[in-house]
């Protein structure tokens, strides 16, 4: 799992980035990514 903010690995679980100390959702995280590759899908079904 990368930091949102500035890319580091981080273990899965960590509330905060080893790197850069940034609060990580992941909840909304995972959400934000999942929904990303809806749209991708979305937007092969439609353009192809
Ligand atoms: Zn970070």
């Amino acid at each position: 799992m990368r930091c949102p903010k500035c890319q580091a690995e981080n273990r899965e679980g960590r509330r905060f980035c080893a790197e850069c100390a940034k609060f990580i959702d992941w909840k909304n995280y995972r959400l934000g990514r999942l929904q990303s590759e809806v749209r991708t899908e979305y937007k092969k079904s439609v353009f192809e």
